[in-house]
């Protein structure tokens, strides 16, 4: 099983792309959390990288080909993969069909007026980089890993209104991509999030 998540910054795409691997068991491959890890271990990739990613701009198409690449060869991917925040360009879509053949994009809907909203409330674990919402957690440390929790340079208010002009110019292209390819389906992401899992799940189980 090999699903693409799409949607704009805020959408809730890691919260359910968690969720629906661990449910089908599937292996989670998020190309944020692996370059906020480089980040974090400071690598060299991870610091050519950090301007791009607190400007909320795009890393280069043949960096995150690359990773994405290596990373679907990995053991944990045989039963499959859910890609979330990849692909994210056209470019990185037509790479992608030629490293292995997509069943479905799940493309989570949510209106503009509520992504800024609901990014502010954003917290990450600084140890793990487990993600959660100030709404439903409200402790300064991670649950998991024990770690302080912090707000990500680029989930700022000036750098969300550019991740989100960003996602429509290069990312958005991409519903109609999938569309077009009879691969696409739309779930609305703008309710609780047990109800859109439902959803995903069942579209998921139809495959
Ligand atoms: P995310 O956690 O998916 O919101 O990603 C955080 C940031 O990492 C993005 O705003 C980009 O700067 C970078 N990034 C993640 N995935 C990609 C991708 N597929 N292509 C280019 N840049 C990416």
């Amino acid at each position: 099983m090999k699903l693409v998540f799409l949607g704009p910054p805020g959408a809730g795409k890691g919260t359910q792309a968690e969720k629906i691997c661990e449910y089908f068991g599937i292996a989670h491959i998020s190309t944020g959390d692996m370059l906020r890890r480089e980040m974090r271990e400071g690598t060299e990739l991870g610091n050519a990288a950090k301007a791009v990613i607190e400007a909320g701009g795009l890393v280069s198409d043949d960096i995150i080909i690359g990773m994405v690449k290596n990373r679907v060869n990995e053991p944990d991917c045989e039963n499959g993969f859910l890609l979330d925040g990849f692909p994210r360009t056209i470019a990185q879509a037509e790479a992608l069909e030629g490293i292995t053949a997509v069943d479905m994009a799940v493309n989570i809907d949510v209106p503009a007026g509520v992504l800024v909203d609901r990014i502010s409330g954003r917290r990450m674990c600084s140890g793990c980089g487990a993600g959660y919402h100030i709404s439903k957690y409200t402790r300064d440390t991670c649950e998991k890993c024990g770690a302080p929790l912090y707000i990500r340079d680029d989930d700022k208010p000036e750098t969300v209104l550019n991740r989100i002009s960003v996602y429509n110019d290069k990312t958005q292209p991409l519903i109609d991509f999938y569309d077009n390819k009879g691969l696409l389906k739309n779930v609305d992401g703008n309710r609780t999030p047990e109800e859109v899992l439902a959803d995903i799940k069942a579209l998921v189980e139809s495959i």
